[in-house]
């Protein structure tokens, strides 16, 4: 199959690239690289540079490629910048993915795989989150991703296009040649690990009055590999619909700095700080559905095992990327 990858330069979109090499399919990256980095790119993949100003090149693009699906990564994924840019998020995450939802229209495209996130809920009224929960988001990046949940909507409504809209919770973990690094690193896990780097003399908590057991934020934190893998069984055909992809195990912002110090053998100082606007208290995935309509298996559920390969990767590559 042929595959055209936005944003298969960034931190999920190139390593579910290189998982879809390793299945044997054929990849198109298309990425501007104003987060990703042109040596994440898989190097069995084509690489195009994109020029998301110009409406006109993604549809170029894609006509040259005759994909047989897309796969859409590419987007700005910051709660806490959207809070301050949303603009940025509206202009990138919607406009620019109606030009790539044209590009597929006109070429016939036959699949398209969309990547949301557990932040088009907001704060749930119930953990494990089940896809039928009601989609309140609290930021502008939540807020994004839903309104192009609902465009996709209406272009497999109108067009017939078949979609598969996963919704992500906190992707995590590295492969041997592919991890995290983001030019400005906000993430929890790379941040923690720099301190055991000796990069930076200690991490901070984003607030710790929330009404959780310690006081930190929950997440669900899902491998990069097992979120990559959902998304090789969702180009079969038939598939449609939306997905949360996780674990069901909920983690403290504690308890994942915890799990650093005991994967790292080392102390790792933790500074509390004020909340982070637009942070819900609890996200913990359902993932049945996805486990059951999909076949999904994730594999590397452990946060254990989610924190040793980052570890391993940071180990290697502690500049992250050259470029
Ligand atoms: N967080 C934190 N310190 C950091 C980075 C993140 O306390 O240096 C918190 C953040 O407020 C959130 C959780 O860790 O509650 C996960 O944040 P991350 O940015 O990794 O992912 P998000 O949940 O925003 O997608």
């Amino acid at each position: 199959m042929n595959v055209f990858v936005t944003g298969g330069a960034g931190y999920i979109g190139s390593i579910c690239v290189e998982e879809l090499l390793n299945a044997g399919q054929t990849v198109i990256v298309y990425d501007d690289l104003s987060e990703g980095h042109r040596s994440a790119v898989d190097p069995r993949a084509r690489f195009v540079t994109a020029q998301p100003r110009d409406p006109d090149d993604v549809i170029r693009a894609v006509q040259s490629a005759k994909p047989d699906a897309i796969l859409h990564f590419a987007a700005n994924a910051l709660v806490g910048e959207s809070m301050t840019n949303p603009g940025k998020y509206f202009r990138n995450n919607v406009g620019n993915g109606v030009n790539l939802l044209e590009a597929a229209r006109l070429a016939g495209v036959r699949k398209f795989v969309f990547s949301s996130t557990c932040a088009t809920y907001g704060p749930p009224d119930h953990v494990p989150m089940t896809e039928d929960l009601p989609q309140r988001p609290i930021n502008p990046y939540g807020e994004s991703k839903l309104m192009f949940e609902k465009i996709l909507q209406w272009y497999h409504q109108i067009f017939g296009l078949e979609f598969v809209a996963f919704r992500y919770f906190n992707a995590a973990g590295a492969t041997e040649r592919f991890g995290e690094h983001h030019r400005v690193e906000t993430h929890l896990i790379p941040n923690v690990l720099k301190v055991a780097l000796g990069q930076k003399p200690h991490c901070e908590i984003f607030g710790t009055d929330y009404p959780t057991p310690d006081g930190t934020c929950i997440r669900d934190y899902i491998h990069i590999v097992d979120l990559a893998q959902a998304h090789i069984l969702a180009m079969a055909p038939g598939k449609q619909g939306f997905y949360n992809l996780g674990n069901g195990d909920g983690y403290s912002v504690r308890e994942v700095i915890r799990m650093c110090e005991q994967v790292t053998g080392q102390n790792i100082p933790a500074v509390p700080k004020p909340r982070r606007p637009g942070d819900p208290p609890k996200l913990v995935a359902g993932a049945q559905r996805a486990i059951q309509e999909l076949a999904w298996k994730p594999r590397l559920a452990k946060l254990e095992d989610i924190v040793t390969s980052a570890w391993r990767w940071h180990q290697a590559h502690p500049n992250g990327y050259p470029d």
